[in-house]
């Protein structure tokens, strides 16, 4: 199996934008695929269903979560949000060993990190995207235009502790600052592909031959 990779960082630092980047490079079509998570908040103009996320109700989220369906769960802006097992094993079993991606905030990476360090997990490797500054984050969440005066305060207030989290030493494999998209895209392409060098493109003319 590929070594998945979890993606995380304060809501607005860009995890969707380098995401969909990379999922949206021709040479990288089914090597890497999203874990779709299931939540529980309204969906955004133009978040389909099954593509950004499972949109589902409290009730059908605790349910899934009483029958043991996920492998991470959390709250986040009072609303829900989980990986479900499914969504990770159906990637797993797909033909051509593509890396699953999963873009989740820090209670669900602490409970990946448990279940890796019991051995009893998917040996994941962690990226944290920071912003440059909290003023950048406001403004950017704001020209995002999708929160409410109170659902924004919230992201803000949580992202201090994010960043706080994403920074200690130990905690990720790699931390980068997204100031200018396409540097921080260079290094969040170059992270994917350490964690998975057999995506690594081959040097071209090599002289050694296809070796
Ligand atoms: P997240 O998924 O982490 O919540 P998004 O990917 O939705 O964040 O990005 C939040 C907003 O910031 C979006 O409107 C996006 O277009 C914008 N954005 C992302 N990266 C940059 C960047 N490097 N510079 C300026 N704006 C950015
Ligand atoms: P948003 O509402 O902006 O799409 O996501 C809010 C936060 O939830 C983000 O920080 C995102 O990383 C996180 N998130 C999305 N899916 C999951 C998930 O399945 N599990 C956890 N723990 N967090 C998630």
């Amino acid at each position: 199996m590929s070594r998945p990779v979890v993606v995380s960082g304060p809501s607005g630092c860009g995890k969707s934008t380098l995401v969909n980047k990379l999922l949206s490079k021709e040479h990288y079509k089914n090597k890497f695929l999203f874990s779709v998570s299931h939540t529980t908040r309204s969906p955004r103009p133009r978040e389909e269903d099954g593509v950004a996320y499972h949109f589902t109700t409290k009730d059908n989220f605790r349910h899934m979560i009483d029958q043991g369906l996920f492998l991470e769960w959390a709250e986040f802006g009072g609303n829900l949000y989980g990986s479900s097992k499914k969504a990770v094993t159906d990637i797993a079993s797909k033909a051509g060993n593509p890396v699953c991606l999963l873009d989740l905030e820090m209670n669900g990476v602490k409970q990946l990190k448990a279940l890796d360090e019991q051995k009893k997990g998917l040996n994941c490797f962690y990226i944290f995207i920071n912003v440059p500054s909290m003023e950048i984050l406001e403004a950017r969440l704001r020209e995002r235009n999708t929160e409410t005066e109170k659902s924004l305060k919230k992201r803000l207030d949580r992202a201090k502790q994010d960043a706080s989290f994403g920074t200690t030493p130990g905690n990720f494999d790699v931390v980068i600052v997204n100031d200018d998209l396409d540097v921080a895209y260079s290094k969040f392409e170059a992270a994917m592909l350490d964690a998975n060098p057999h995506l690594k493109p081959k040097p071209a003319n090599n002289i050694f031959g296809d070796i």
